[in-house]
């Protein structure tokens, strides 16, 4: 890509730091370039060509690459969703920084990944939507979305069959998980480092079914997502 290129896309903010007096460095995830780090010069004295930059909008932006490989030049950046219910909802926002980190913990650097910027966006927009519904609802979205996640970086868990020897696990009894290995291993397949019991497949049917779970094996499965993007950070 050639240095002084006027490049665009739609994207979201994984991070901010402010930089000397007036400056800021913001990483963002993007639909079409991955994580991109830039740098907003004069962006925390005037905020006439970024408005404000928060979190947990959608933005478009225009952005140079640098001639050295380092920072993108951030030139403007126009908000495109507005997700103000979200961005004044403690859980809600708690919860939408994580999926935040799982996205950016999974995605490259400067990598097209359009499908994992599509699901961070759509949970953002259902914790908009409705987040007034609670924390329950809101974990059982990112559960969804993570395990969606998993599956776009190419580490989906596999949790209905063993991942050694394919056969289908038996619906109530409880099985082992090896996140390396990517789902459920029966004991003659090696077995793995984590006990599921009974109600964490339960909530995984019903979330995919119902849209809901119960909340504390929710919970353990946002655990299980949260360890797997850990096992498999880039
Ligand atoms: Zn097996």
């Amino acid at each position: 890509m050639n240095a002084g290129n006027l490049l665009e896309a739609r994207a979201l903010i994984a991070r901010k730091t402010p930089y000397q007096e007036a400056d800021l460095i913001v990483s963002w995830l993007t639909d079409h370039s991955g994580q991109l780090g830039t740098m907003a010069r004069g962006a925390r004295k005037s905020t006439r060509r970024f408005t404000s930059l928060e979190p947990l909008h959608t933005y478009a932006i225009c952005y140079t690459e640098s001639a050295a490989g380092g920072l993108s030049s951030l030139r403007e950046a126009r908000l495109v969703t507005l997700r103000p219910t979200l961005a004044s909802n403690l859980d809600a926002m708690s919860i939408a920084g994580q999926a935040i980190r799982w996205v950016r913990t999974l995605l490259p650097h400067k990598q097209p990944e359009p499908r994992a910027f599509v699901v961070l966006e759509l949970l953002l927009d259902a914790l908009e939507a409705r987040g007034e519904e609670g924390r329950s609802f809101a974990e059982g979205e990112l559960a969804k979305m993570g395990l969606d996640l998993l599956k776009i970086a190419g580490y989906e868990l596999q949790l209905d069959a063993c991942v050694s020897c394919e056969r289908p696990r038996p619906l109530d009894r409880s099985a082992y998980v090896s996140l390396l290995r990517g789902g459920v291993v029966c004991r003659a397949g090696g077995g793995g480092e984590r006990l599921l019991e009974p109600p964490v497949f339960t909530a995984l049917v019903g979330l995919s079914r119902e849209g809901t779970a119960e909340t504390t094996a929710v919970r353990e499965l946002v655990q299980l997502i949260d360890d797997a993007v850990a096992v498999h950070a880039v």
